[in-house]
């Protein structure tokens, strides 16, 4: 990959803040995309990634996007609308990272509830699904969409199952996605990360017993870190990946061979 492979494009990470939407938003940034920081809550968290970019001499701004109710796709692009154009006055997005995602754990004492299976799939495939289907126009031709899938929706995991089942829904979404969007050039994949140390499972890895664990399963000894991830990320944006579409590439550090 060239040093700046993404100069001249402009990408949306949902879910941008903190975590491996984190280190995706700077990654991009760094390959020299204009780079819209969405997140949920966390303004600070996003404002600092967009510093983080500008001070690496790359161009980015937050972008407003709680996802998880109606209408939250179309109030993103409104959002999007409003501040790209003070970069781009045709408005337009060539790469989309559909990042943002929920995991609710359950017990034999806690079963998921169905506010809780409804929110999973709100938030990681009906955002998805609407935040590509609204984004019509402005997506261009030879863009890409890449959706952060997880080893989860392939490999069962019954303490988690309801967002395994979102993650292999989101699967299905890249494969009909790519099929759709394909005689435009535009390629659509899944990534799908293992255990990689972020907020969301934070709580899960504070256990010696569980950590041990994670570092055994992957045959590379250790646990995953949001750069690993962000690397194939920026590599499926690229122009050297134009030839991948509708699979869902595995970033899982060889889990479970
Ligand atoms: P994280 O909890 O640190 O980050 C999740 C991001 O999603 C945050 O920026 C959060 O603000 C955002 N988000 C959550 N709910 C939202 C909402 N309602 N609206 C908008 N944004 C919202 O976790 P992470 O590990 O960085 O997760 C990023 C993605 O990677 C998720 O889709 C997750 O399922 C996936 N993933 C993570 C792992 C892992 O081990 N960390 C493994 C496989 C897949």
């Amino acid at each position: 990959m060239s040093a700046k492979a993404l100069e001249g494009k402009i990408a949306l990470v949902t879910g941008g803040s903190r975590g491996i939407g984190r280190a995706i938003a700077e990654r991009l940034g760094r390959e020299g995309a204009l780079v819209a920081v969405g997140y949920a809550r966390e303004e600070g968290a996003a404002d600092e990634v967009v510093a983080r970019i500008e001070e690496g001499g790359g161009r980015a701004f937050a972008l407003p996007a709680a996802l998880g109710r109606h209408g939250d796709a179309a109030a993103l692009w409104a959002s999007f609308d409003a501040r790209v154009s003070a970069y781009a006055p045709d408005g337009g997005v060539d790469i989309i990272v559909n990042n943002a995602g929920i995991v609710h754990w359950t017990t034999d004492e806690s079963a998921l509830t169905e506010e809780q299976f409804d929110e999973l799939f709100a938030i990681n495939v009906r955002a998805p699904y609407f935040i590509v289907q609204e984004a019509a126009g402005r997506l261009r031709d030879q863009g890409r969409i890449i959706n952060i899938s997880s080893g989860l929706a392939r490999v069962a995991s019954p303490e988690i199952k309801g967002y395994g089942a979102t993650k292999g829904a989101l699967d299905t979404l890249t494969l009909n996605l790519a099929k759709e969007l394909g005689p435009r050039g535009i390629t659509v994949n899944s990534v799908a990360p293992g255990v990689i140390e972020t907020d969301i499972n934070a709580e899960w890895l504070a256990s010696p017993d569980v950590e041990k664990y994670a570092v055994g399963i992957s045959a590379l000894g250790r646990i995953g870190r949001p750069d690993d991830v962000s690397g194939v990320v920026a590599f499926l944006a690229s122009d050297d990946a134009r030839w991948v579409t509708g699979r869902v590439v595995d970033v899982t550090g060889g889990s479970g061979l």
